[in-house]
């Protein structure tokens, strides 16, 4: 196949699987091979298994496996593995790595619940959404004994322990995936056996029960998934999905005396979570679930006033979403409306009455040494409020997650080597995508970076650890790609920066800008013209990306007479001024001093990175194999939308170019030894082996004898399964 010029696996569209099709399809002619089955592509994208009758060397006969016969030409076929290779645990031992076998051998074993394979050091997981028998205590036992070698969550868990104990080297479990695909699951899956072997006391099981509070904090439905874990959706939220369960859980199941306290309402009567019209889960009861939520804080030892001041700052932000506010000039200056909205805000912040309406209404500025006071427009006035809203919700979160890591005593009780879970938002590709997806998919394209380094070493390693002769390979990595997002000052990052800070800059001319100065970076389009890349729509990027939380509302809770309003004052204040990598650091006045969202992004994206960088990683890849969240539907051209997104076929990529197959000396010995016509002199495996491979004439380059094993190259065992069983 044709070597694929990008090296970035971005999201693909359906019409582009030609295209890449080339990369997968094995490079021998197929009318070398005599095969007896092979792949067909029908016109609705799926393969169908054909059994070849006739052969003219470009054209054959092949028949259906209903019985219908077609005559197709042989570019349309593709090689079949032997009925052996049939739901191998690893795809690497597929004699023919092209798409329709990986489909097909993945398919196979997830019509059986074996929704574990592994692609080489990644193991995949497709999405059962049903309970599969494949976790408990009798399971974690097994997999402790090894008793059981199939791929599992526990499996690569047990892997990152013994490595860590092995090598004393901190480990990371990289879950990755598209949204609903299961990373949730399979990070709690992970922690399961991480409990489990810590006898059930240790600081695992009581980070699992944390569990309950961060999703009704961190995660509520969406359209793809009714707990999806998301960031940034309290204000604004879209039709058919909901904010954060915690919202509903508190509105459905506070006890009396709270909801007077709080001035507590039905979800129905808030703004916020009205917008969507969407209010209970099928299947999920949010009162049992915010009692479960209480039982928990009360695990993790958060006071019962903690709690209620809690609960008190979630009100305030649903109380916020329901100020209004009144034109009062014809400049479209606004004031305030004077109602229960604005009444229970000030309460549950508080503050004064009056200092809240002030400073959702105007702005102080420095004008040369003055200060001066700007009053608001309208649209401006609801940025402040909204901004206010979702700054309060996420100190909270912080808040929340800081009180968490203080009960278990992670500090103290931290013995020198941890696991971490990583648990990511995948590469997203929508028929809009917005500022969300440019962050989401730029921590993907670091991600990436991570994960194909890896393994590519990881790969090579293995050949020089058995002696075989290895050129080695330099391996064409993303870096072009994460240029683009990051190089001073002609990158994405920068120029959405300084457009961000220039009064005048709109999203248009932001995205000019971009056109002006980027292409000549081979990963930038300025027009929808190609399949296979992701299309932004700046609209709203500037806006988005300018942090649009005014000091004066930070002053207005550090005003306030409660302690969490307090404690958030000094935490925003600290996140608005100190960056969270040094070069970040930008300089200038008081507000331009702010951070913004994409800067921020960045510095806590490398503040990861860093992290995982000093672990050895292990991957897992989820896998989503239909929309509608529904147990047996394994729609192929889904899923293999997300192995290609995903970078499963960059892993297949890299072995291609190596020797993926690899048998022992012993097993190949056994199992071809038969054929052999002439005796070898000496018995030994080695010999053997070598012997097969002079009688079938397996040219030198396609395999190397290591010291414990043979490498081959893609499509060689298959030959010789096929003489195999043709005797
Ligand atoms: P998001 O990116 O939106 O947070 P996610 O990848 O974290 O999505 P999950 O919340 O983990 O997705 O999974 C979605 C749903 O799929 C779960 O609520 C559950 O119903 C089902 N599911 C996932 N993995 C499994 C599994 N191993 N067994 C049974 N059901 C599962
Ligand atoms: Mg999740």
């Amino acid at each position: 196949g044709d070597e694929d010029s990008e090296s970035v696996p971005l999201p693909l569209s359906s019409n582009s699987t030609s295209t890449r099709e080339s990369r997968w399809c094995d490079t021998t002619p197929y009318a070398s091979k005599k095969k007896v089955q092979c792949w067909l592509q029908l016109s609705n994208g799926n393969w169908e298994l054909v059994k070849i009758i006739r052969s003219s060397g470009t054209e054959s006969v092949v028949s259906l496996p209903d019985g219908k016969v077609l005559k197709v030409h042989d570019e349309s076929l593709v090689s079949a593995n032997p009925d052996i290779l049939d739901g191998v645990d690893d795809l690497m031992q597929l004699s023919y790595l092209n798409e329709p076998s990986v489909l097909y051998n993945l398919q196979y074993r997830y019509n059986q619940n074996m929704i574990y394979t592994k692609a080489g050091p990644v193991l995949v997981a497709i999405n059962p959404f049903k309970k599969v028998p494949l976790y408990g205590n009798d399971y974690i036992e097994a997999y402790k004994r090894k008793r059981i070698e199939s791929p599992h969550v526990y499996a690569i868990t047990d892997t990152a322990i013994r490595e860590m104990i092995r090598d004393e080297v901190n480990q990371s479990i990289i879950i990755s995936g598209e949204s609903g695909a299961g990373k949730t699951e399979t990070a709690k899956i992970a922690m399961q056996y991480l409990a489990a072997l810590g006898g059930g006391s240790g600081i695992e099981y009581e980070i699992l029960k944390t569990n309950p509070i961060l999703e009704a904090f961190g995660n509520g439905k969406t359209l793809r998934n009714d707990n999806s874990s998301r960031f940034s959706r309290v204000v604004q939220c879209n039709e058919g999905e909901r904010s954060y369960h915690i919202f509903y859980q508190l509105c459905a199941g506070a006890p009396p005396s709270l909801r007077e306290k709080l001035n507590l309402r039905s979800a129905e009567e808030y703004k916020y979570l009205r917008q969507s019209n969407c209010y209970s889960i099928v299947g999920v009861n949010d009162a049992e679930e915010f009692r479960i939520v209480v039982e928990a804080l009360d695990v993790v030892h958060i006071s019962k006033e903690d709690q209620e001041s809690v609960f008190a700052m979630l009100a305030a932000v649903l109380w916020l979403g329901n100020v209004s506010f009144t034109v009062i000039d014809n400049e479209n200056h606004v004031q305030a409306v004077e109602d229960e909205g604005l009444f229970s805000v000030a309460k549950l912040i508080g503050c004064d009455i009056e200092d809240l309406k002030f400073t959702l209404t105007t702005r102080k500025m420095k004008v040369g040494n003055d200060n001066i006071v700007q009053k608001l427009k309208l649209s401006q006035a609801i940025d402040a409020r909204d901004a206010l809203a979702k700054s309060i919700y996420s100190c909270l979160f912080d808040w929340i997650v800081e009180q968490i890591n203080k009960s278990l005593a992670v500090g103290k009780r931290r013995t020198g080597r941890s696991i971490s879970i990583l648990d990511i938002y995948g590469f997203e590709s929508f028929n809009r995508n917005s500022f969300e997806q440019f962050c989401i998919n730029y921590a993907n394209e670091r991600l990436q970076q991570h994960f194909n380094r890896h393994l590519f070493k990881l790969e090579q390693e293995e050949y020089i650890q058995d002696g075989i002769d290895w050129a080695k390979v330099e391996f064409e990595d993303n870096q072009d790609c994460l240029n683009l997002f990051e190089k001073k000052p002609l990158g994405l990052l920068s120029l959405l920066d300084e457009e961000s800070t220039f009064p005048n800059g709109t999203d248009l001319t932001f995205a000019n800008k971009l056109k002006q100065h980027l292409n000549s970076n081979s990963c930038f389009k300025g027009e929808r013209d190609k399949a296979f890349t992701v299309i932004y729509d700046t609209t709203g990027f500037l806006e988005k990306n300018r942090d649009l939380l005014h000091l004066d509302s930070i002053q207005l809770l550090s005003s306030s007479t409660c302690h969490l309003p307090q404690k958030f004052a000094t935490q925003m204040l600290t996140q608005t001024e100190k960056p969270a990598v040094g070069p970040l650091h930008k300089s200038g006045g008081a507000d331009s001093q702010k951070l913004s969202v994409a800067t921020k992004f960045k510095g806590q994206l490398f503040q990861l990175m860093q992290r995982l960088e000093s672990t050895t990683p292990h991957f897992i890849r989820c896998i989503k194999p239909n929309n509608l969240q529904s147990p047996g539907l394994y729609e192929q051209g889904l899923v293999l939308q997300q192995l290609r997104c995903c970078g499963v076929l960059e892993v297949v990529r890299i072995s291609r170019s190596g020797f993926p197959t690899r048998m022992s000396h012993q097993k190949f010995a056994r199992r071809y030894g038969f054929l052999l016509l002439e005796n070898v002199a000496s018995q030994d495996p080695l010999s053997v082996s070598v012997a097969i491979l002079h009688q079938f004439n397996i040219l030198p380059e396609m395999y190397q004898v290591g010291y414990t094993k043979l490498f081959f190259r893609t499509g060689q065992v298959g030959v010789l399964e096929d003489t195999r069983n043709r005797t």
